[in-house]
């Protein structure tokens, strides 16, 4: 039974928040903050869909996700925390066909036997105890229909969350909006610590949370940095290829032999997404399969792993999503701007929505905490 609930009763009253942000970290801070007891207003140069939260895949994963890797180990810790709510979270959201969250199996495949790998071991031994239906056992690579030429020998799968973005951030808006959360659209510039007062003051609130994604950067003079990623759509609706029911992963690093990762998610009732790049420091938005050589090769990196997408159909109105993941060299930055009443939320890289109910209760702990203090 979950511990924690989207709908835990407020436990503080008073205090009035002002959220800088509308992606998924924003607007589930709000959301947090508001069950709180606290009055909450958000603002945000941008709304989905254009935000990164709506580009990505959306598959919950136990850190390192497929596409990065932590630097330190303080950061890989407390992301386990924040995977662990986020799991119970949307496992519950699942059960409303208007989140948009849908918990389905996903499979991870290895080049080489688990037990091999120190490292791979004991990610394995800890998300099995997190999550349902685990299952490690080389069968699933045949059961599966992945590419026998490709020589994969191991395999693991459990139940993930798995998120149509478009449904889920509608819905996260709507329900920041139905518990009072004011919204607003308006551009923050310069640095956040030297404006903290007037902020304070122009939006009558006692705490700022800042949760700008990439944004961030220019608000805190910290090094955000992004990593392009880019997802092809395919219908997935049984017509040309049968529907596809399950996730399917490699990570960047072990297994993944230089190949770049392998990326396929189902979203919502009738699309499938792959992906499998991850390119830092790059921020054109303008690829796509037409113009970018890198992402014709990870279609056919996908169709190779998966001979069952051969008879896919690309969606027409959007053959390509392009996004930039929020890096930080350090991860995610969950903490108060010291001497102030600014509590950082951003730097979520490739997890921001694996991670975004973990942090956001902490967040709101936070906040909570430090308008205690007086
Ligand atoms: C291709 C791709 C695949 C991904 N796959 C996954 C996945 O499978 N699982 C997963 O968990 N994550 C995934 N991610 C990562 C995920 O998308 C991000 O970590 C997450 O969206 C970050 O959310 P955020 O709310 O912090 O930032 P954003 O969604 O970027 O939102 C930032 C908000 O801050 C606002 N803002 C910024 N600056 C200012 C300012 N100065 N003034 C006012 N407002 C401002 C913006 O307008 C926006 O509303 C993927 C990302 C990409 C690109």
């Amino acid at each position: 039974m979950a511990s924690r609930s989207v709908d835990e009763p407020g436990s503080c009253a008073g205090g009035r928040i002002l959220v800088i942000g509308a992606g998924v970290s924003g607007l589930t801070s709000a959301l947090c903050l508001r069950r709180k007891g606290f009055e909450i207003t958000v603002v945000a140069d941008q709304f989905a869909p254009r935000v990164t939260s709506v580009v990505a895949g959306a598959l919950w994963e136990w850190p390192p996700a497929v596409c990065g890797h932590h630097q330190d180990q303080v950061s890989l810790d407390r992301s386990k925390v924040w995977c662990k709510t986020s799991y119970e979270i949307f496992a519950d959201l699942a059960c409303d066909p208007a989140t948009g969250v849908f918990l389905r199996p996903v499979t991870f495949y290895f080049q080489h036997p688990i037990s091999d790998d120190e490292w791979q071991r004991k990610k394995v031994e800890e998300v099995r105890g997190e999550v349902q239906q685990f299952k490690h056992d080389p069968k699933l690579i045949s059961e599966n229909g992945i590419n026998p030429r490709l020589g994969y020998r191991d395999a693991y799968s459990y139940l993930a969350p798995m998120i149509d973005t478009d449904a889920y951030m509608r819905w996260l808006l709507g329900e920041a909006q139905k518990a009072g959360c004011q919204i607003i659209e308006s551009q923050v510039t310069g640095s956040l610590r030297e404006q903290e007062s007037s902020l304070k003051r122009q939006y009558g609130v006692d705490a700022i949370v800042n949760c700008t994604g990439l944004g961030a950067g220019e608000l805190t003079g910290d090094v955000v940095s992004p990593l392009r990623g880019a997802l092809i759509r395919l219908r997935n609706d049984g017509q040309t290829m049968p529907r596809i029911t399950q996730a399917h992963c490699v990570s960047h690093d072990g297994s993944g032999e230089g190949r770049g990762f392998i990326f396929i998610v189902p979203r919502g009732a009738d699309m499938l997404v792959l992906g499998g790049l991850a390119e830092p420091d790059e921020s054109n938005l303008d690829i796509g399969l037409h113009n970018y050589e890198p992402i014709r090769e990870m279609y056919q990196r996908c169709l190779e792993f998966l001979p069952i997408l051969s008879g896919a159909t690309i969606d027409a109105a959007e053959p390509v999503r392009v996004g930039l993941r929020p890096v930080r060299l350090q991860n995610v930055r969950l903490e108060r701007e010291p001497g102030t009443r600014i509590v950082h939320n951003y730097g979520h890289g490739g997890s921001g929505v694996t991670f975004s109910w973990g942090c956001s209760f902490e967040v709101a702990e936070r906040v909570a905490h430090l308008l205690a203090e007086g």
